[in-house]
């Protein structure tokens, strides 16, 4: 399980790295938000935990927390901080935190909510690879299991983030439509900030590498000029393919 620690106090940093590593825990450290969300968005496999430090510079862990959430509405945070009001809690619980710790905190307290919080989420994403019918797709010669945020095609496998994942879904929901990048960027990445249509741009070559037989020459997401993508589930095979399509293809 992969634990994404953001934290600026650099001690308590390498205090939580070392403690979750012999925990056996994969860890990624990040001081300041945007490089805790860059960290969260590239990471694969997906990050399965946040640990919060709530006062840090740049962005505070409110925001923080608020945009993790519209990313992904399961991935478990702990937020840590110095401050012990109640409304500063209640700010925290409102963003979408789990569990909160006051600093000082017992670090046997914090593995064993860490422990927890872990055991949850590996239920879920267990819950998730079971359901056979939407969370596995088939089409043409690629397998997206959105259960293990996997792509297999052919004889390779490839991982998916959650971004990934969650623009490749909206590409299958959207069979044939041609989709404008702000379009995407309001649905998939609803407007957040830290978007631009370039990394849209970006989104959509990863994803066709793992999709598409030859990336250079897609069939399934296509390019419109000007204006965006045009996902195609079942490309009909010209007739310059035709007679491989069935099996090549
Ligand atoms: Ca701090």
């Amino acid at each position: 399980m992969r634990i994404l620690v953001v934290e600026d106090e650099e001690a308590i940093a390498r205090v939580l790295r070392f403690n979750f590593e012999r925990e056996g825990y994969q860890v990624d450290l990040a001081a300041d938000g945007p490089t805790a969300l860059e960290l969260y968005e590239s990471a694969q496999p997906p990050v399965d935990l946040v640990v919060l430090d709530l006062m840090l510079p740049l962005m505070s862990g409110y925001e923080i927390c608020r945009t993790l959430r519209r990313l992904d509405t399961e991935i478990p945070v702990l937020a840590m901080t110095a401050r012990t009001l109640s409304e500063d809690k209640i700010q925290a619980f409102d963003c979408g935190v789990d569990q909160y710790m006051t600093k000082p905190f017992s670090l046997p307290e914090l593995l064993s909510r860490v422990r927890n919080l872990l055991d949850r989420r590996r239920r879920s994403l267990e819950r998730r690879s079971v359901r056979p019918t939407n969370d596995v797709v088939r089409f043409c010669d690629v397998i997206a299991d959105f259960g293990r945020f996997e792509i297999r095609h052919k004889d390779e496998v490839h991982t998916m983030t959650t971004r990934e994942q969650e623009l490749l879904r909206y590409f299958l929901e959207n069979d044939g439509v041609v989709l404008s990048r702000a379009r995407l960027q309001s649905d998939v990445w609803k407007d957040s900030a830290d978007i631009s249509s370039r990394s849209v741009d970006n989104f959509v070559m990863r994803l066709r590498r793992m999709i598409e037989a030859d990336p250079s020459s897609p069939r399934h997401l296509l390019s419109i000029r000007g204006t965006g993508y045009r996902f195609v589930r079942e490309p009909v095979a010209d007739a310059s393919d035709s007679a491989s399509s069935s099996t090549e293809e």
